[in-house]
């Protein structure tokens, strides 16, 4: 399926086309048609699908058929989202696929001054993108006027009610006219979120895409067997390796996430936290100089890291193994973004060997086992064959791993680590070491 089939505008190929988008993703060829027509969608999609393009395309084809004439331009679709971060991700999206349309886009969110935000709403526009919380600031100031709102995009729904906004979202509701498409997206369904659904969409198509097999195919994955005690030492001896240019390392705890940022800056590496506990310049300082390539580590948290979009990620580092398995593969589909190939370790110890193998089930993954490394468990990981394992050296010695190389998985480790294959039982190292 191209994008020409799809039915767009040539303006909108243009521009999708201009960001080197060869074909449309899954949720992008099944939700384009249904939001052309006209009709509410109720979207089960994870961020890294697609899923803005998904909805703004087919919204500015809708909103480009009509173009008001005169000034101030009225909003004509609202979208609204939980975090400043993907509320400017989603406004840059439609200004990037809208660049040949003569349609205007504006973001509002908290935590900035308001007077920018005042006078782009005086001024007018097709689409607004905006947080809950600083939208009904300004709408109690008499700024936001949605009488004549077309589309109502609810995006992360299910994120939205994690962070208490639901009584801010059912009174933006309540400031809809009746008569709209709207447009549900949430990665899940808790009742409370098809509650919400019920109440908004009428005759929804649904369209769910399961994170795409394709781009976890496409990340070369290893795990290390490793006690809980060394995982931060571990973590630091495999940052020797340069080619782990901008390293993605989720922690399961806000808590845990601090520890690591700490440790890898005594040890001298760049490294930021990001997770909820945060203020939000603090996140957007700390996402912004891992964006800038300024920082090479940014650890999160699951929830923190849903949602950003970060391009060129090289390596994501599983700190914890998730205990939820669909949650490695949304982890891990943070590198290997739009076509690129990506690198996912993961650092399991005893206790997470049952979460492993769950992974391994759902993933149905032949997962290489870096051996020999100096801080491998000396608990056997696998009832497979292996080879005696290499003898752990002394810290002072650590540097016989630095030049295990994570950028490809067809590269020979030097460094006395290596690999193996587990699964079909064939023992063998798949890299010379
Ligand atoms: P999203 O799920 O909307 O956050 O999109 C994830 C990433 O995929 C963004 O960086 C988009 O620029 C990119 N993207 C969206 N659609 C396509 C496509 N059809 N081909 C390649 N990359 C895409």
């Amino acid at each position: 399926m191209s994008f020409s089939q799809l039915g767009l505008l040539p303006a909108l190929e243009r521009a999708v086309a201009g960001e080197g988008y060869v074909e449309p993703t899954p949720i992008q060829v099944r939700a384009i048609p249904h939001v052309l027509a006209g009709r509410d969608l109720l979207g089960l999609a994870q961020t890294g699908t697609g899923k803005t393009a998904a909805f703004a395309l087919p919204i500015l084809q809708r909103l480009a058929r009509q173009v008001p004439a005169g000034r101030p331009r009225p909003i004509r679709c609202l979208v609204l989202t939980p975090t400043r971060e993907l509320a400017s991700q989603i406004q840059d999206s439609f200004a990037t696929y809208g660049k040949h349309l003569p349609l205007t886009s504006f973001v509002i969110f908290g935590g900035v001054g308001m007077e920018a935000q005042c006078q782009a709403l005086r001024a007018g526009m097709d689409i607004l993108v905006a947080t809950p919380g600083r939208l009904l600031d300004l709408s109690g100031q008499g700024l936001v006027e949605l009488k004549a709102l077309e589309v109502f995009v609810l995006d992360e729904a299910d994120r939205m009610l994690d962070m208490g906004f639901i009584h801010d979202v059912r009174k933006v509701i309540r400031m809809l006219p009746r008569q709209r498409q709207t447009l549900f997206f949430s990665a899940t369904m808790p009742p409370e979120a098809q509650e919400l659904a019920d109440q908004l969409l009428k005759h929804p198509e649904t369209v769910a895409v399961a994170p795409s097999a394709t781009t976890v195919e496409r990340v070369d994955q290893e795990v290390y067997f490793v006690e809980k005690a060394d995982k931060r030492a571990l973590l630091v001896d495999v940052l020797r390796d340069t080619a782990m240019r901008r390293v993605l390392v989720f922690s399961r705890t806000k808590h845990g996430a601090n520890r690591i940022a700490e440790h890898l800056a005594k040890a001298g590496i760049g490294a930021e936290a990001i997770h909820g506990n945060k203020s939000q310049n603090a996140r957007e300082r700390a996402l912004a100089g891992f964006k800038a390539g300024k920082t090479r580590v940014l650890v999160a948290t699951d929830i923190a890291a849903r949602g950003i979009d970060i391009d060129d990620v090289t390596h994501v580092v599983n700190f914890d193994v998730p205990e939820v398995p669909e949650t490695y593969v949304h982890r891990i589909g943070r590198t290997a973004r739009a076509g690129a190939a990506g690198m996912a370790l993961s650092f399991c110890e005893v206790d997470e060997r049952d979460d492993w193998r769950n992974i391994e089930k759902l993933t149905r993954q032949d997962i290489a086992i870096v051996e020999g490394h100096p801080y491998e468990s000396r608990v056997s990981p696998a009832p497979a064959p292996r080879a005696p394992a290499a003898p752990r050296p002394a810290p002072a010695q650590k540097p016989a791993h630095q030049s295990h190389s994570h950028g490809r998985r067809d590269l020979p480790a030097h460094g006395g680590a290596k690999r193996r294959r587990r699964r079909n039982g064939r023992g063998g190292s798949s890299a010379p070491a």
